[in-house]
C-alpha cells in the first residue's frame, strides 16, 4: 500500500517530468498582432519541412523590451514592403537581445530572405548589427530554440543544413561575429 509520502513523491516525479517536457517544446512567440504588423499584400504557402534554417541579422539597433522592438520591427516591415516591394517582412522569425522570438512571416508562408533559397528555408534574423559585436547569449538562445522547435513542429528536417546568409549570396549578413557563432552550431554547413 502506498503511503501519503509516496504519493507526494510520485506526483513531485510527474510535475518534474510534465515541466521538462515543457522546456523540450516550443518557445513563446510574439505574435505579429502583438507588435503591430501591417497585413501581407500577399503570400505564398510553404511546403514544409524546409530543408534550411538560415541566419540574417538586421542591420538595426538592438532592442530588449516590446515597445522598442515593435518600432524596429515596423520599420524593418515598412522598409522590406515599401522600399524593396517585398509583400511583407521578409524574414520568417526575429530575435532579440533580451531572448525574445517575434513572428515575421510565420511557420506557413515563404519568405523573402535569401534568394534562391525561400522556398525551402527559415529564415531567421537577430535584431541588431554583427559584424563588430556578439549577440547575447539569450539571443542566440533564442534562435537555437526556434530551430529545434522547427524540427520537433515539422516546419524544418531533422538533418537540415544551417547556413548564414552570406552563403547564399555576397552579403556581410549576418554579421562576421554572428557567422563565426553560427560555424559551431548543430547542423552548419560548410557548403550549402
Ligand atoms: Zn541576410
Amino acid at each position: 500500500m502506498q503511503s501519503p509520502h509516496l504519493r507526494f513523491v510520485v506526483l513531485l516525479l510527474a510535475l518534474v517530468v510534465l515541466c521538462l517536457s515543457d522546456a523540450n517544446g516550443c518557445p513563446t512567440i510574439i505574435s505579429r498582432s502583438q507588435w503591430g504588423a501591417r497585413a501581407a499584400t500577399r503570400s505564398t504557402t510553404m511546403r514544409s519541412p524546409a530543408t534550411y534554417a538560415i541566419i540574417h541579422h538586421t542591420v538595426t539597433p538592438k532592442c530588449t523590451t516590446l515597445s522598442t522592438c515593435r518600432t524596429i520591427l515596423q520599420s524593418i516591415q515598412n522598409d522590406h514592403i515599401t522600399t524593396r516591394g517585398f509583400a511583407d517582412i521578409g524574414y520568417t522569425f526575429l530575435v532579440s537581445s533580451d531572448g525574445s522570438i517575434y513572428e515575421g512571416r510565420g511557420w506557413d508562408k515563404v519568405g523573402a530572405h535569401a534568394e534562391g533559397f525561400n522556398s525551402r528555408s527559415i529564415g531567421i534574423s537577430f535584431i541588431g548589427n554583427f559584424q563588430n559585436e556578439d549577440p547575447t547569449q539569450q539571443q542566440q538562445n533564442a534562435a537555437q530554440s526556434l530551430i529545434a522547435c522547427a524540427v520537433s513542429r515539422g516546419k524544418l528536417r531533422s538533418a537540415y543544413n544551417l547556413l548564414g546568409h552570406r552563403q547564399t549570396k555576397s552579403t556581410e549578413c549576418p554579421g562576421s561575429k554572428l557567422y563565426s557563432i553560427i560555424m559551431r552550431w548543430a547542423n552548419w554547413k560548410r557548403n550549402p
